[in-house]
């Protein structure tokens, strides 16, 4: 049992490196797998040794072994939230189907975040990309997510699992869409990239229409709170390009760990008030 959970922790650390290389590439359009990663200042190669997930980092004493300039915190966090979230994973699901499908969806949704937050873009081939994957995987997904929705499309099972997931799809970028068409009309400038509404479909793909809404809810909600506090702060003014995207991944991400249970509370206290 430790060991299972010990096995996937090294594998979430060792997926959180390679998505380390997809935050820094993909949105220069390079590629991911050649060639090797290099310090961003003085093109030194990094040796396999040096490229242990966190372990080098520490090592290292976060710099460069060629010309002593720091390297960023953010490599050593990114490897450890993913393996802390496999390990959740492992936690919620038990090495199955779903295990797998939503590891999938928390890589995606961790290389997002940070994209976003460092670049304000959300890459069409992880969002898009992402989205296909999902309808793919779906039949493999937990029912908790990819269930029936009452009679009308069965309860349940693998059929439904595909017909909820393009229901995901619609919903979760439909719905984004329709606040981003309207807020573009009314104020006339672009409040939510589109690349948001592509996300959102993703999200939708793997986790079905409820919860792509409880991630808008989650995302929005945590969104305003930080928002409003850093806009205060920094005083930036209501200018500041809040990415979105980051707090929409991260509610994703919780939405997969507790939105079954979230989304029972707050339909039992609608029922019961
Ligand atoms: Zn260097």
């Amino acid at each position: 049992m430790s060991f299972e959970y010990a096995y996937v922790a090294c594998v979430g650390l060792i997926i959180g490196s390679f998505l380390n290389v997809c935050i820094h590439r993909i949105p220069r359009g390079e590629s991911v797998i050649s060639p090797r990663s290099r310090c961003p200042q003085c093109s030194r190669p990094v040796r396999a040794i040096e490229n242990v997930p966190v372990l080098s980092y520490l090592l290292l004493g976060g710099k460069c072994r060629g010309c002593g300039q720091p390297i960023g915190w953010i490599y050593p966090l990114v490897e450890i939230l993913t393996g802390v979230g496999f390990v959740l994973l492992l936690y919620r699901f038990g090495l199955s189907t779903p295990f797998f499908v939503n590891a999938v969806l928390f890589s995606l949704l961790i290389a997002l975040a940070f994209i976003d937050l460092f670049e304000r873009i959300l890459p069409n081939v992880m969002t898009l990309g992402g989205t296909v994957v999902g309808l793919l995987l779906a039949g493999l997904q937990s029912e908790v997510f990819l269930k029936g929705a009452g009679s009308v499309w069965g309860e349940g099972g693998i059929p439904s699992n595909y017909v909820n997931s393009l229901l995901g799809i619609l919903f979760g970028g439909g719905f984004l869409w329709a606040v981003a068409a309207l807020y573009l009309r009314i104020r006339r400038i672009e409040g939510m990239g589109f690349g948001d509404v592509k996300m959102m479909a993703m999200v939708g793909a793997f986790l079905g229409w409820q919860f792509a809404w409880l991630t808008i809810l989650f995302g929005s909600l945590v969104g305003a709170i930080v928002g409003g506090f850093y806009i205060y702060l920094s005083k930036q003014g209501r200018r500041y390009e809040l990415p979105f995207g980051t707090f929409l991944a991260f509610a994703g991400m919780a939405v997969v760990l507790v939105g079954p249970e979230a989304l029972d509370w707050y339909l039992n206290r609608l029922g019961g008030s």
